[in-house]
Order: C-alpha cells, then sequence, then structure tokens
C-alpha cells in the first residue's frame, strides 16, 4: 500500500530541531520528499535531513535566516528547484522571548515579528508560483494566539496572533486555487525553545486539562493529518494541539 504522502514535495521551515525536525521526519516518514531550512545550527540540520532520508524520500537543509526576506525567497526558490515543485509548505520557524510591556518588549518587537510575522508572509509570498494547485499551507502559530498564558507574553501572542490570522485569510486568498491554509496552535511542547524540566514548566503545566507538556510527534501527527487528503474540507482553520492548555 503506497503510503498516504507518496510523491509529495515538502518545504519545512525551522526543521533543524525541535517541532520542525519531528514535522519534517513525519511528513517523511508518511512518503514526502523533505527540504528543511535552519538559521544556523548545521549540525541539527544534517541529522534531519540523515532522519528523512532514512526513510526512503529525498532530503535536504537549506539554510535561510527567516528575518531576510532576500533569504527567504532564495531559500523557497532553491526548494522548489530542488523538489521540482511545492506541495506542502509548512511555516514551522519562529522565536520566542518574553518582557512585560515597556521598553524591553518595545525591543523585542522587531526580532520577533520579523521571523514569526514578516517570515511566514515572505516564504508564502514567495512560494506562489510553486505551489501546486490544491497544495497544502500548514502555518505553526500558538495557543498564545488566542490567550494571554502568562505575564510577559504580549509581544510573541501578538506575533502569532497574527499568524493564526494569516490561515484564516490566505484560506480566501488561495481557495480559488484550491490551496488550502491552516494553523495549528500547540500549547507547550518539549523543546529547546520550552524545556518541561523548569520551574516555569511546572507552572504551566498546571494550566494544561492533561498536566503535561506535548512532544514535537504530537504536533507533527496533526501537520501531516493536514497535509493528508483525510483534511481536504479543512481551510482556515485554527487547531489547537494542547492539551487542553489555558481552556
Ligand atoms: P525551537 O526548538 O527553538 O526550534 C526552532 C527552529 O526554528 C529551529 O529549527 C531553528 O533553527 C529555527 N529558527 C529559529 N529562528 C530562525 C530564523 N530566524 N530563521 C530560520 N529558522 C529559524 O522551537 P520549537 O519549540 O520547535 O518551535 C517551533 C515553532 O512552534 C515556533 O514557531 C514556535 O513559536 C511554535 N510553538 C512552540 C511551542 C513550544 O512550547 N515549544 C508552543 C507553541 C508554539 P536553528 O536550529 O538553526 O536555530
Amino acid at each position: 500500500m503506497s503510503k498516504k504522502l507518496a510523491g509529495k514535495r515538502a518545504l519545512v521551515t525551522g526543521g533543524s530541531r525541535g517541532i520542525g525536525a519531528a514535522i519534517a521526519k513525519r511528513l517523511a516518514a508518511d512518503g514526502a520528499d523533505v527540504v528543511i531550512t535552519y538559521a544556523g545550527n548545521h549540525d541539527g540540520a544534517q541529522a534531519s535531513v540523515a532522519a528523512i532520508e532514512a526513510e526512503g524520500v529525498r532530503g535536504k537543509a537549506i539554510q535561510a535566516d527567516a528575518a531576510d526576506k532576500a533569504a527567504v525567497k532564495r531559500s523557497v526558490d532553491e526548494a522548489a528547484a530542488i523538489l521540482g515543485g511545492i506541495d506542502i509548505l509548512v511555516h514551522n520557524a519562529g522565536v520566542a522571548t518574553f518582557a512585560p510591556v515597556g521598553p524591553e518588549a518595545l525591543d523585542l518587537f522587531d526580532r520577533i515579528f520579523s521571523v514569526n510575522v514578516e517570515g511566514v508572509l515572505a516564504g508564502t509570498a514567495a512560494a506562489l508560483p510553486h505551489l501546486s494547485d490544491g497544495s497544502r499551507v500548514i502555518l505553526v502559530s500558538s495557543v498564545s494566539a488566542d490567550t494571554a498564558g502568562f505575564a510577559g507574553n504580549s509581544v510573541y501572542a501578538a506575533s502569532k496572533a497574527a499568524v493564526s490570522m494569516f490561515a484564516r485569510t490566505w484560506a480566501h486568498d488561495l481557495g480559488p486555487r484550491g490551496i488550502l491554509v491552516n494553523a495549528i496552535q500547540p500549547g507547550p511542547v518539549d523543546t529547546d525553545m520550552n524545556p518541561a524540566d523548569t520551574e516555569f514548566a511546572e507552572s504551566v503545566r498546571n494550566m494544561v486539562v492533561l498536566k503535561r507538556y506535548g512532544r514535537p510527534e504530537e504536533i507533527a501527527g496533526v501537520a501531516s493529518f493536514l497535509a493528508s487528503d483525510d483534511a481536504s474540507y479543512i481551510t482556515g482553520a485554527t487547531i489547537d494541539v494542547s492539551g487542553g492548555a489555558f481552556v
């Protein structure tokens, strides 16, 4: 029996570790060729490529800072040339830094919005000529798009609210081409960005119905679903994958 994403061509941003690495590996396990991007973690990127290739599909890593619009366009064009087009575009690369409202939050704004928001817009704009009709765009947002959660979260949460709204609005823009656009809103997931073994994590765990952090693979399974034929009537959706965080 052929795998559910056999023959599909995927680009996953921020695929060198954490949630992006798990998504890349899962799409590969389901049969897709996968190109990843990364910021600077060459070893992590190569490990991801090895994990992709171990699934018997093609893998490649491209260094590209999501905050650099020219680099983003170059990486998307290069990925499309390697793959022969793009059927699955996963915007996962993101940064998170926290500060209460004030000068420090203002200082964070440009960096967080340039990676989390402008990078996603730049990547999608660059991908438009390469995306096959009927392809999937999957945005990794956050439950912070809909909930404040904790003090100091304003700039990150605002960036993810923008990402989730991209999914809703781009569904309208790209619907005529049959391109489905959805956002996954993870709750706390054990990665370098949000390790599960800190004091902060203990307080977060208490706000989660399931009283535990998620695993990157639990986000990857939903990304694979959204990329598959089973999700053919889902667009403009924001899907919480959070163990019931902050409900
Ligand atoms: P992570 O462990 O910090 O990994 C971040 C990934 O993004 C890495 O592959 C990193 O590349 C890449 N990246 C970071 N900045 C980049 C840039 N400027 N240009 C290109 N790539 C860049 O983070 P994660 O926890 O897996 O998070 C992945 C996504 O999920 C993010 O959008 C995050 O906001 C979202 N999210 C995470 C959680 C959570 O609890 N972990 C919850 C909700 C949403 P390098 O390895 O090269 O640095």
